[in-house]
């Protein structure tokens, strides 16, 4: 299910605080959404690897705003970085968490550890074929695999009958789309808009990455594509044009490295030479600046 979340008035989860409740075990977990569901009630789930920010705190609290029960989930989950990534330094910060999640209207915080997720003999991966072997699965071969497991994993403990996840990483959305089909999941999928900076950065745990001129750098990324929205707006339709726009801001970034900045059908990610009317196409973008890589996107209508 797609849509664009509109924030509500109010949100009564702040007006009227509830104990955040942390569970840490699967089995609770499931206990309690078999409890929640046994009353006739509805649980939002909004999986995380934690160190939020105001991105995950509008899928929060969008989250709160439409289910009786709410389901933050934190786990850095290790299948979905390659040795070579960034796992040992992915920020943390647990009691930070706690607080934002809670004040963004969250009523139970899931946060297993690693042994909780993959016990000992562990022995089950989710393969997607198609939507993941492009852009982002050409650079993290092994990513989608780990995260298609891991989302598989938590909707099942979780139960929730919607779950919320953020454009911001587009091509992902599209594998938990379809997981959620093939695999009969029964949720539904609620994706909503990146929350940027004031001056256009996306939101991004990784942001914390980034020397004061590598912050400066990466606005590139949302120039580029605010250069691609203004030629789609005047009327440009081919693939290769659209791409040099954005390749070509990208590329003047000092210390940056474009792994892939392509325009693409926003359903698919097929790459037809030319677009039509009212198509609507994504625009994605993977830099490394320095030694951390971001990833923006934005969707747009040809015209
Ligand atoms: P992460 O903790 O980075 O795995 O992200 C957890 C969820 O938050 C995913 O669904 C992300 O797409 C979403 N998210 C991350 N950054 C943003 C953002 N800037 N705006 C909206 N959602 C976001």
């Amino acid at each position: 299910m797609w849509r664009i979340f509109a924030p509500p008035e109010h949100n009564h989860q702040k007006s009227q605080p509830m104990a955040l409740r942390l569970v840490r075990t699967i089995t609770e977990l499931q206990h309690f959404a078999d409890s929640i569901r046994a009353e006739g009630k509805s649980i939002g789930c909004v999986p995380t690897m934690g160190y939020l920010h105001s991105g995950h705190a509008s899928l929060v609290s969008a989250s709160a705003s439409e289910n009786n029960e709410t389901i933050t989930t934190i786990f850095v989950n290790p299948t979905q970085f390659a040795p070579t990534e960034d796992l040992s330094r992915y920020p943390r910060d647990f009691e930070r968490d706690y607080t934002l999640a809670e004040e963004a209207g969250c009523t139970v915080l899931f946060y297993p550890d690693t042994a909780e997720m993959y016990p000992e003999g562990y022995s089950t991966s989710i393969q997607i074929s198609g939507i993941t072997e492009k852009f982002e699965g050409v650079f993290r071969p092994t990513h989608f695999s780990g995260v298609a497991t891991v989302v598989t994993k938590l909707l099942l403990a979780a139960k929730p009958h919607r779950a919320y996840f953020g454009q911001k990483d587009y091509q992902q959305t599209l594998v938990v789309q379809r997981l959620n089909t093939d695999l009969n999941i029964d949720c539904n999928i609620i994706v909503l808009p990146t929350v940027r900076e004031d001056d256009g950065l996306a939101k991004s745990s990784r942001n914390v990455y980034l020397s004061p001129t590598e912050r400066q750098d990466a606005l590139a990324l949302w120039r580029a594509l605010t250069a691609v929205g203004e030629a789609v707006s005047a009327g440009e339709r081919r693939r290769d044009a659209l791409n040099n726009v954005c390749r070509k801001i990208l590329s003047e970034i000092p210390a940056g490295t474009i792994d892939y900045a392509a325009v693409a059908r926003a359903s698919s990610l097929d790459e037809p030479e030319k677009f039509t009317k009212g198509d609507s196409v994504v625009c994605l973008i993977a830099v490394r600046i320095g030694t951390t890589r971001l990833i923006d996107n934005a969707i747009f209508t040809i015209q």
